[in-house]
């Protein structure tokens, strides 16, 4: 079930399980105590573990406990491939999916996304990319940093890649409950019985509290793919430095129990105020083509570069609109996506609306039809 360092009775060590998974049919799997599988905590449940010793017959290991998401993708992707091996992310995507693969000798290739197409996957584009030395297909959705989330169809696409291949997916669900009003996020393992999921999430994001370090993998295993290497190697691998934090362990029950429900919606309504605010003045700006989020925290604007002869690339041009206007926003390139812009938008509706004015700005001083 789960390994919690803090398990001890009267610190109630807790695992968190996908709730379409904690079925009591799914082979040895121990359920003791579901208190929170409403809608509005949706993705998971927590499940108190006094019963999950090692030993203890049939003992399943379903959920490892990190320091954040970060940490829970070092570990899997040092679990699921060796040093010459390679994994295959988005791009545009978050840049620690390589950094954190090239640290340990793994390779990355690339499967594009299709900013005309609300960036979703070219699932052509997806299955050339592998090769024999591919060990598993990272998916980010809701996307860092596209503010994309994908339709139930489009999810059983990739899943079908994943089938056909026989490589396992590991999904980056941080931005899971942050999608925006009237669009819907679909957990990918409740789409598949086939294709095991190595998920990670943490509560960085959703509460705004990034420096609190508690995330965790969920293993999403239904035909016991993981359990003859992979199930063991994360224990070992979260034995080896116990990185997760008691204190916020001891709390996470009350975080996620407690936190008011309008919280999360009032911040995403905010946001979804602000994508819709700067999509609308971002349209108007000869040169750029902003694509419209749908979730998370982002949006990315799209460059005309040949329009801005002032500037080689996103990277120049970027810097240039910090000096002359102080408004930052991250190059396309730090997602290895070429003459595209990351705007963040969390931030008060005051500084997106004068941020708009100094793009619209900046942009008609250096553009030229
Ligand atoms: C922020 C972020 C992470 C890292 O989250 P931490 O819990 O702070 O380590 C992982 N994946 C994506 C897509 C993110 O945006």
């Amino acid at each position: 079930m789960v390994y919690a360092y803090n398990n001890k009775p009267g610190v109630p060590g807790f695992m968190m399980v996908c709730a379409y998974n904690n079925k009591l049919s799914v082979p040895g799997f121990i359920m003791i105590y579901a208190y929170n599988n409403k809608p509005g905590v949706p993705g998971f449940i927590i499940v108190c573990a006094y019963n999950n010793k090692p030993g203890v017959p049939g003992f399943i290991m379903d959920v490892v406990l990190t320091s954040g998401c970060s940490d829970a993708l070092h570990q899997i992707i040092s679990v699921l491939a060796n040093p010459g091996q390679n994994c295959l992310i988005p791009k545009p995507g978050f840049s620690l999916y390589e950094t954190v693969a090239r640290s340990i000798g793994v390779d990355v290739k690339r499967y594009e996304l299709l900013p005309n197409k609300d960036w979703e996957v070219n699932i052509e584009h997806m299955e050339s990319q592998i090769d024999d030395n591919t060990t598993f297909i990272i998916v980010n959705d809701p996307s860092n940093p596209c503010g994309s989330v994908y339709s139930r169809e489009h999810l059983l696409q990739i899943l079908k890649v994943a089938e056909k291949h026989k490589l396992p997916i590991v999904s980056d669900e941080i931005y899971a409950s942050f999608v925006f009003p009237g669009e819907r996020y679909y957990n990918l393992a409740g789409l598949t019985s086939e294709v095991p999921i190595l998920s990670c999430s943490s509560i960085s994001k959703r509460y705004f509290c990034p420096g609190w370090r508690f995330g965790w993998i969920i293993i999403h295993d239904r035909n016991n793919v993981f359990e003859k290497e992979v199930r063991g190697a994360l224990v070992r691998l979260s034995q080896r430095v116990v990185r997760t934090n008691s204190l916020i362990q001891s709390a996470i029950k009350s975080i996620l129990e407690d936190t008011p429900q309008d919280f999360l919606a009032s911040i995403i309504e905010a946001v979804a105020k602000n994508a819709h605010h700067m999509y609308r003045e971002m349209c108007k700006i000869p040169g750029l083509q902003p694509v419209m989020p749908r979730a998370a925290m982002y949006m990315m604007i799209g460059i005309e570069i040949d329009k801005f002869p002032d500037f080689k690339d996103d990277i120049e041009f970027i810097k240039k609109m910090i000096s002359d206007q102080s408004v930052l926003c991250l190059p396309g390139q730090c997602f290895k996506y070429p003459n595209f812009f990351r705007v963040v938008l969390t931030v008060p509706q005051s500084d997106i609306t004068e941020a708009c004015t100094r793009i619209a700005d900046f942009c008609k001083k250096y553009y030229v039809a």
